[in-house]
């Protein structure tokens, strides 16, 4: 059987790219040692594949940047704001697209699907004229060739492209993108035909889109624009690839009527729906490529799974016809286990890398690593697994009103009303990062670095007091994360040296590895949280990570369903929580900051995950008294669609990003407002250097108390300030304590 790669990680295996990159933006480096690497970068990935044997191996899935950027490269779709004159798209342009430089803003970034990789969304107008300005694909094509492998040119599908795009500034109320695609497709033509013209016998044309609940005109799009280039097409074979979902059975219908497509790649990791399409009805004569590699995790492939999938739709393609494949591009796994040197050797046997995902042999030798991994008593903990069983079905829901509560707790506390705090984390300063790596390192001891720490958090506690801030926070100085920090101290939990996944641009992450039942050994905050509480009259909050935020940043074990692992973190995280009340913190944060990243791609599904999600949440806190306060952070606004969810969380302050989008927020504030529980929407932006003034963030709270309740507004900034400077933070949270103050005298 043949098999295919539908893309592969650009950054290399020790982040070679990340590092040409930002040494040539600082300017150490030039262009010629830029593409030097990336050159190099391609040609091992390519030489890599072809001597794994697969057969179709793709080539313009590398980029400098983003796929998307490439394809407005090629399509010459560059906004007027970079004055780019025309001609091909040189490196300063792209990057300035990319990146913003002296004197222009970037384009704007959005997540890529339900993935943490982030493009750039292409801005098109009815003026936009479209030329073909980028070269990369038939560069990438003849460059491959020339090293002897013959590739599979890919290319963003046109309708894809065009579904992604937004209106630009001033048209976006009488504009829709997708009607320019008559405009871009003379420049597919011309990439098609030269594609053509150097011998590329296959084409492939990414359109995940189609997994999307999508309107019966953006069907019909995809229906124009291949027919629109049949004849462009003609002589070569076509694969249309989807991936992140099933494809709707609608959508499958039209797809797999296109008579210009001779090929379909279905991501069967994550659509089981769509193995159940092709098997009730696959077109006579096209290949199936097949992706039952799962592109979007760490693990061994179920070989014996794969190949009783495959055998099932032998039998409906035909034995020719089928193509074994990813289940997307491996750009969203880690690149290469060779370089995990540190991790145990069992636990290396359960996994695979993009590097490992390639080779056709891993599929043979695979078995037996799979068979240990099940029957391993590192993987379950029978305590663990009955506990978290026994969650399903009950509600978990404190007993009293989330008003009865916040009075309870104000008897406590009695903080005066607009009552300030901030996110949890402090500056991470170079000095702080010396002493957790020392630490780690063993060149320190532990009453070395303890002392260290307690310096840092009394540090914290003085200028927050000194600032008259009232709920305080001991600054995080001890976490490096907010997820490796607790999945270090958790059972079930691993972590590797170079497991990078590329984030956005040269940026990357490193998610842990969750391979097994997760427990909480000991208690991982009490100790410092504590120390902290000591340090002051004020209420310190304890400061925790939640349970969904930690699954949906982690690479999570696929031996059973998400949520079950969710509901063993949150029994951990709640043993968390009742040890910090019994240690007297009174007021207690459960960061969950990327819950709403979690949700999935089809609307038939948000419903499900929202409820385990949501439960997760409350399943942590539902045993703590009235007088404990609990607090939520989220870092997003825009959950206008999950309010019902928020709500349900049951928090009592609910802390959240704000600052890029006010408006959107006042009709969520007002359901807020039913609901009771104290709202913190963040009154500056920590993600900008720039400090506001008191005047600006006294009008933004005052905004808020046009439609908020005096008594339930809290004033904080929009998260963390980790990455900011003490030269930054102290100017503004002074001015955001005044502004507080002030607006508290005028009431
Ligand atoms: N408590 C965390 C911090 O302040 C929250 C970070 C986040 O929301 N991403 O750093
Ligand atoms: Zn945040």
């Amino acid at each position: 059987m043949a098999s295919h790669i539908v893309g592969y990680p650009r950054m290399g295996p020790k982040r070679e790219l990340k590092f040409a990159l930002e040494s040539f933006w600082d300017g150490k480096s030039s262009a010629e040692d830029l593409e030097k690497v990336a050159t190099d970068l391609r040609a091992s990935i390519w030489k890599q594949m072809a001597d794994a044997g697969i057969k179709y191996i793709p080539s313009n899935t590398f980029s400098y940047y983003d796929q998307v950027l490439d394809t407005t490269a090629m399509l010459g779709a560059v906004p007027d704001r970079y004055s780019w004159t025309g001609g091909e798209i040189n490196l300063s342009t792209y990057f300035s697209m990319a990146r913003g430089n002296a004197t222009v803003p970037a384009m704007e970034m959005t997540k890529w699907f339900d993935t943490n990789y982030h493009f750039i969304v292409p801005e098109l107008a009815p003026s936009t004229k479209f030329s073909y300005s980028s070269h990369k694909a038939i560069n990438e094509y003849k460059e491959a060739k020339a090293l002897g492998v013959d590739t599979v040119p890919v290319l963003v599908g046109p309708v894809s492209y065009l579904l992604l795009s937004k209106a630009a500034k001033g048209v976006e109320k009488s504009f829709s993108p997708l009607s320019l695609l008559s405009s871009i497709l003379p420049v597919y033509k011309e990439v098609i035909a030269q594609l053509k013209a150097a011998g590329a016998s296959w084409i492939q044309f990414d359109e995940p889109t189609l997994v999307k609940d999508l309107e019966s005109h953006q069907l019909s799009a995809f229906s124009a624009a291949y027919s629109e280039l049949e004849s462009a097409l003609s002589g070569l074979n076509v694969l249309v690839e989807t991936y992140f979902a099933d494809v709707p059975a609608d959508s499958y219908k039209i797809l797999t009527s296109l008579s210009s497509v001779t090929a379909y790649g279905f991501d069967l990791e994550r659509g089981t729906k769509t193995l159940e399409l092709v098997k009730s009805g696959f077109p006579a004569g096209k290949y199936l490529f097949a992706g039952v590699v799962d592109g979007r995790n760490i693990w061994a492939d179920d070989l014996a799974a794969s190949l009783a999938t495959l055998q099932s739709l032998e039998a409906v393609v035909g034995k020719d016809k089928l193509v074994v494949s990813t289940s997307c591009s491996l750009m969203h796994t880690a690149v290469d286990l060779v370089n995990e040197t540190k991790l145990d050797d069992e636990i290396k046997s359960w996994l695979a890398f993009a590097a490992q995902k390639v080779v056709e042999a891993y599929f043979s030798a695979n078995a037996a690593a799979l068979a240990s991994r099940r029957s391993s008593p590192r993987v379950t903990n029978e305590e663990v697994q009955k506990a978290a069983t026994a969650l399903k079905g009950s509600d978990h829901r404190r007993a009293t009103t989330v008003s009865a509560r916040l009075d309870a707790q104000q008897k406590k506390l009695n903080l005066p009303i607009l009552p300030t705090t901030t996110i949890g984390s402090f500056p991470q300063t170079v000095e702080l990062r010396r002493v957790r790596r020392e630490y780690k390192a063993k060149k320190i001891s532990e009453e070395e670095y303890t002392n260290a720490i307690k310096e840092e958090i009394s540090k914290v506690v003085k200028i927050q007091e000194e600032l008259d801030i009232d709920v305080l926070v001991h600054g995080e100085p001890e976490r490096n994360d907010m997820v490796e920090y607790f999945g270090e101290q958790l059972s079930g939990f691993t972590f590797t040296a170079n497991g990078w996944v590329q984030s956005y641009g040269s940026r990357c992450v490193k998610p842990p590895i969750i391979y097994g039942d997760v427990s909480r050994p000991n208690p991982m905050t009490v100790f410092w949280s504590k120390m902290a509480q000591s340090m002051t009259a004020r209420p310190m909050k304890g400061m925790l990570t939640g349970p969904v935020t930690i699954l949906n940043w982690s690479f999570v074990r696929n031996d059973q369903p998400r949520f079950e692992t969710c509901y063993q973190i949150a029994l951990a995280i709640k043993k968390e929580v009742e040890d910090l009340e019994a240690g007297g913190i009174q007021v207690i944060q459960i960061d969950e900051a990327a819950l709403r990243e979690g949700l999935p791609l089809r609307k038939s599904e948000h419903a499900f995950y929202l409820d385990w999600a949501v439960h997760s949440f409350r399943i942590t806190n539902c045993g703590v008294q009235d007088t404990t306060q609990i607090h939520t952070h989220m870092c997003y606004s825009n959950f206008n669609d999950i309010i019902q969810s928020i709500i349900n969380m049951d928090a009592d302050v609910i802390t959240i990003e704000n600052s890029r989008s006010d408006e959107k927020l006042l009709s969520v504030f007002r359901e807020g407002v039913v609901y009771g529980a104290g709202i913190g929407p963040g009154v500056y932006d920590i993600h900008s250097p720039r400090i506001p003034s008191k005047e600006e963030i006294a009008d933004r709270v005052n905004k808020m108390l046009a439609v908020l309740d005096t008594n339930i507004l809290w004033v904080n900034p929009d998260c963390g300030l980790k990455t900011r400077k003490y030269a930054e933070v102290k100017p503004a949270l002074t001015n955001m304590v005044e502004a507080a103050k002030q607006i508290r005298a005028e009431l």
